[in-house]
């Protein structure tokens, strides 16, 4: 029987990383080299091993990421089967999620990672990165979207987060689990979620439009917020307390600001919904929504961020990008 066409890209990240002369690791290794090191891995898929970048995540940007988004999406096009990003795992939760948003084929991207790097004891690259195959090329997985893959557990781009520095179970999903598992080499998914039916993001090649993120700290006055503006961005997502509360001293601003850019409220709690119709002091939901602001609903703020670039790239208007985020919700 042929095996599945499984396209790897790797970007980067602890997973490529070995000693450097100065001390500390770097990323060195590509996909090749990665997909060469795990026994079994060949008997998976018949793989398209590929390097665009080799960086530590934090330097990863969304203009890098609608360039995988293309070169996957030209792969399906060419007939394979499913596709698998190797990156640092720090920001993983943001290229997961953009990927969702800019791959709407049902064939399988997962992203991976490794929290050890390919030298350390216990190194995880490896053992993740033959469930994150495992995973991309079965039927099951299809239709789920992009999924991450890490510590043997499948999540959903829209919900998985990084929660720990250091363990190798440093990945959760808030609100609704993993969707699924892998073990003794077989694919067990558990849960399905839907993914929201969206307009076309059209993420292009150039620049995207630049989107803040503010968090939210008790006594904030403001001078951050009345700054953004002025700085140049075409949008802003706020990490509100709680359900996406801002001090009294803030809410006049947020309205302000609300008025020359779409302004989004998420919650720093990183768990569960913005709220819509429960408090109403001022710099509560109601008066924030009341005063232009659009809700991120169960979106992190990082992830809204991401869905509110692509947005603004695609000249979707107001209706479009609130209609977006509450499919979220
Ligand atoms: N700690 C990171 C990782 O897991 C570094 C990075 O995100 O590149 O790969």
């Amino acid at each position: 029987m042929p095996r599945p066409r499984l396209l790897v890209l790797s970007l980067g990240g602890t997973i490529t990383m070995t000693a450097s002369a100065g001390g500390g690791i770097m990323p060195t290794l590509g996909a090749a080299e990665l997909v060469a090191a795990v026994p079994g891995l060949v008997e998976v898929a018949e793989i398209e091993a590929r390097s665009p970048l080799k960086v530590g995540s934090a330097s990863l940007t969304l203009e890098n990421i609608a360039e995988v988004a293309a070169d996957i999406n030209a792969a399906f096009a060419q007939g394979f089967d499913g596709a698998v990003v190797v990156q640092g795992t720090d920001t993983i939760e943001e290229t997961a999620f953009a990927l969702d948003l800019l791959v709407r084929d049902a064939r399988p991207v997962v992203v991976v990672g490794a929290m050890r790097g390919a030298q350390q004891p216990g190194a995880d690259g490896p053992a993740n990165l033959l469930a994150a195959a495992l995973v991309a090329t079965n039927a099951d997985a299809r239709g789920l979207g992009t999924l991450v893959v890490m510590n043997d557990e499948i999540h959903a781009a829209r919900f998985v987060r990084k929660a720990h520095t250091a363990l190798t179970s440093a990945f959760v999903s808030d609100t609704a689990g993993p969707l699924g598992l892998v073990a003794e080499g077989r694919v067990r998914i558990f849960a399905r979620v839907a993914r929201p039916s969206l307009p076309a993001l059209a993420a292009g090649m150039g620049a995207l439009p630049p989107v803040a993120l503010l968090k939210i700290a008790m006594g904030d006055d403001g001078r951050l917020l009345r700054a953004v503006p002025g700085l140049g961005f075409a949008g802003l997502v706020i990490e509100g307390a709680g359900a996406g509360h801002v001090p009294a001293a803030m809410a006049d601003i947020v309205g302000e600001v609300a008025a020359g850019m779409p302004v989004v409220i998420a919650s720093r709690t990183l768990a569960g919904p913005v709220f819509e119709r429960t408090y109403a002091y001022p710099g509560s939901e109601i008066d924030l929504l009341a005063r232009g602001a659009l809700s991120a609903g169960l979106l992190t703020g990082v992830k809204a961020r991401l869905l509110l670039t692509l947005a603004l790239a695609s000249g979707w208007n107001r209706d479009a990008v609130a209609g977006a985020l509450s499919a979220y919700d």
